[in-house]
């Protein structure tokens, strides 16, 4: 299994699933997309905000990914203020020419998290805030082997993530579940190489971290990265979407900082949201991220859900597979 929605494009857009399969090895993505993983409690909690006179800004793939039954883009159309970003700086610039409250809808792994940590520890406008919904990826690679649901052989490590956490940051799961992992990057050849370094692993009965992607990834990340994010963030337990809650897989801000968090600062406004929202009737994007079924076995693929009209966030992301299969599936 592989957790990076860059790994699941090189592999389908370079037709290496089919070809790896016919040598007998099968890749499935896992929760490797931000976008994805986002739950749709979230997106209604950034509903909630646009809705009650907030600016609410966020990357344009998460402006269309569904809640319950509405997206950020629908809330916008209504006439709520709904902006699509760039970066969290073009937010600071909304949020430094109005007197309105300005959320920024902050999504990402632990590649994406330093900077809105960075833009916090530089006294952003009292006017700003973070709905922060960054996620941490070894927990949720523990919890896919603690569900037992599938038996994963070895993981291929997200290269944009190790870049930040490093190597060494996967070393618990290799001992304590003796699980072989190769961190790779995102060329044909070093998902290639990654996966023989995988089965060199497996055949030899060995349980260790590779990195095939030295000439980036360091054993110990990006300590600048890692300092500034660690400064702003604590890690918190979250639901993914299709998981249940994974303890220490979120990233909330410290308390000295609450002032910049949203869900503290509207905490009234939010109060009386669900704790439980539906998933979008009949989409199995669930089952898709904890790797138990493949895009096309959902009845809804291409069909009633497209690029154009999406009804799960895995055909909304260009890192989701859903997506990434419709893009590319004739390559598979
Ligand atoms: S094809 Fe659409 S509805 Fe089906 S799992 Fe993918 S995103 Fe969800």
């Amino acid at each position: 299994m592989h957790v990076c929605g860059t790994h699941q494009d090189t592999l389908v857009r370079f037709g290496l699933i089919s070809m790896l399969q016919e040598a007998g090895i099968e890749v499935r993505p896992g929760p490797g997309c931000p976008v994805c993983v986002t739950t749709a409690r979230e997106i209604e909690e950034a509903i909630a905000l646009a809705r009650r006179g907030k600016v609410v800004a966020t990357f344009g793939d998460m402006f269309r990914v569904p809640g319950e039954k509405q997206s950020l883009a629908d809330v916008k159309a209504e006439g709520h203020d709904v902006r699509m970003v760039y970066s969290i700086t073009d937010c600071i610039a909304i949020a430094e020419k109005t007197d309105k409250d300005v959320v920024f809808f902050s999504i990402g792994f632990e590649t994406t998290a330093p900077t809105p940590a960075s833009v916090i520890l530089h006294n952003p406008p009292e006017n700003f805030s973070i709905l922060s919904t960054h996620r941490l990826i070894p927990p949720a690679m523990e919890a896919l082997i603690n569900m037992g649901e599938l038996r994963i052989d070895g993981f291929i490590d997200p290269g944009h993530v190790s870049a930040i956490i490093g190597a060494d940051s996967y070393e618990f799961l290799s001992s304590k579940y003796n699980i072989p992992q190769v961190i790779a990057g995102f060329e044909p050849l070093d998902v290639l190489i990654a996966v023989y370094m995988l089965a060199m692993q497996i055949r030899n009965g060995e349980a260790k971290v590779e990195n095939e992607y030295a000439r980036v990834v360091k054993p110990e990340g990006n300590e600048k990265a890692k300092r500034i994010m660690n400064a702003v963030f604590e890690p918190c337990d979250i639901s993914w979407r299709g998981f249940p809650v994974i303890p220490g897989s979120g990233l909330t801000l410290k308390d000295e900082f609450a002032g910049y968090d949203a869900r503290k600062r509207y905490e009234d406004e939010l109060s009386a949201l669900s704790s439980d929202y539906k998933e979008p009737e009949g989409c199995r994007c669930g089952e898709i991220l904890r790797g138990l079924v493949n895009p096309d076995e959902c009845p809804l693929f291409g069909t009633m859900c497209t690029p154009q009209h999406p009804v799960g966030p895995c055909m909304v992301s260009r890192e989701g597979s859903c997506n990434i299969l419709l893009r590319y599936g004739e390559k598979m």
